[in-house]
């Protein structure tokens, strides 16, 4: 068997909360189920495959999806039970996979490049994937292989429910070409309303020349990553998470920026929420990751550990600063920030002396009553920002 030269599994959860609830109550399997709130303001959350031939689906008002479907059953959401089947499928993902990005609290992304020699056939693999998540929760899921990210994500999206996609390498542009065009991210459906009078309605309709006015004029400089995309060009890593051990936060900007200061000021908000999470549950981290994804949707990473583990951000921020500014190249525009606190460790013995401690504990009593607008400023002399 040919070895590929790079190897994305993505796993995806068919109707993970519609799902979630026939694991609970199996007298709830194929019936006409949905989750949501209740009319007239209640929204579905998830609409199983039985509804969805209604036309349900989620985001929807729970009133018209009465109207479409008036036999459709409204479960409550039972998040303690989401939580706990998303758990053990990491422990699957876990002792499958060395390192498992989970994008949510139903999919995720493995690179199974380095898993080739123990497993040289991906579809033996896959199916191996989608055994293991039933076996350990009773969820079915559709499992996708592909060179990057992108058309893995997208081979799964088309194979949906209970499917199971490999996309050869060298086989990505043809498999993408006939795709609709709301299927490549980044193409939301107010871009392909837009494109559909020119009849633009596939991925590999973005390939045409005939349109390159067209695309260059809605696009501008994006045209260019879309249209490597849309040929399956993709080298967006799988980023792992640890999320027992990791805690994290990201934003994608309204509009693309190229501002330190705004930068700073973003990453700035996120540390000071995570640091104050952490001292709540008694732990600190032993160090930060700082994420930048950039107009052309590449993502870049960089890694500082501290001199020894903090959880009082004024004491964090020279670090993740540094990182930010490590990361940041000239002229780069970014669409989004996200920053991460790693290896958490409880606190350590004598990590503050004790009226430092009693004054963070008395800010963090008020900030959890009144929001965090207020900062730490004033209490403790080392944060004078
Ligand atoms: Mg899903």
């Amino acid at each position: 068997m040919l070895r590929w030269p790079r190897q994305i599994l993505f796993g995806d959860v068919d109707a993970m909360f519609a799902s979630a609830a026939a694991v609970k109550d199996p007298t709830l399997t194929g019936k006409p189920i949905a989750v949501g709130g209740p009319p007239p303001r209640g929204i579905i959350a998830a609409a199983s495959y039985a509804v969805r031939a209604f036309g349900v689906r989620s985001a929807m008002p729970t009133a018209e999806a009465l109207r479409r479907c008036p036999h459709l059953q409204l479960i409550p959401p039972d998040r303690p039970l989401y939580r706990r089947l998303h758990d053990d499928m990491r422990r699957v993902t876990d002792r499958l996979f060395p390192m498992t990005e989970w994008g949510s609290i139903d999919e995720f992304y493995a690179d199974t490049t380095d898993l080739q020699t123990r497993h040289p056939d991906p579809r033996l693999l896959a199916q191996l994937v989608k055994d293991s998540i039933f076996e350990a929760t009773g969820l079915r899921c559709t499992i996708a292989v592909a060179t990057g990210k992108t058309v893995a994500k997208i081979a799964a999206d088309a194979s949906k429910p209970d499917g199971l996609a490999i996309v050869e390498p060298g086989r990505e542009a043809a498999f993408l070409l006939p795709q609709p065009l709301r299927a490549l991210p980044g193409i939301g459906p107010k871009t392909a309303a837009r494109l559909e009078p020119f009849s633009i309605k596939t991925i590999g309709d973005l390939l045409d020349p005939r349109w390159d006015q067209v695309l260059a004029r809605m696009f501008g400089h994006r045209l260019l990553w879309i249209r490597e995309l849309a040929q399956g060009r993709d080298r967006e890593p799988v980023i792992g998470d640890r999320e027992s051990k990791s805690s994290s936060h990201e934003t994608t900007f309204e509009r693309d920026t190229a501002d330190p200061a705004f930068l700073e000021d973003v990453l700035r908000g996120f540390l000071r929420m995570l640091a104050r999470d952490l001292r709540q549950e008694g732990l600190a981290a032993e160090g930060c990751t700082v994420k930048l994804k950039d107009a052309r949707f590449a993502v870049t990473t960089r890694q500082r550990r501290f001199s020894h583990p903090l959880n009082y951000d004024p004491e964090m921020w020279p670090t993740v600063r540094q990182a930010l500014h490590e990361l940041m190249k000239p002229h780069a525009q970014y669409r989004l920030a996200g920053l991460t606190l790693f290896s958490l460790v409880p606190i350590p013995a004598g990590l503050y002396d004790q009226r430092r401690r009693k004054a963070v504990q008395a800010m963090d009593t008020i900030i959890a009553r009144h929001g965090a607008v207020i900062g730490l400023g004033g209490v403790c002399d080392d944060d004078n920002e």
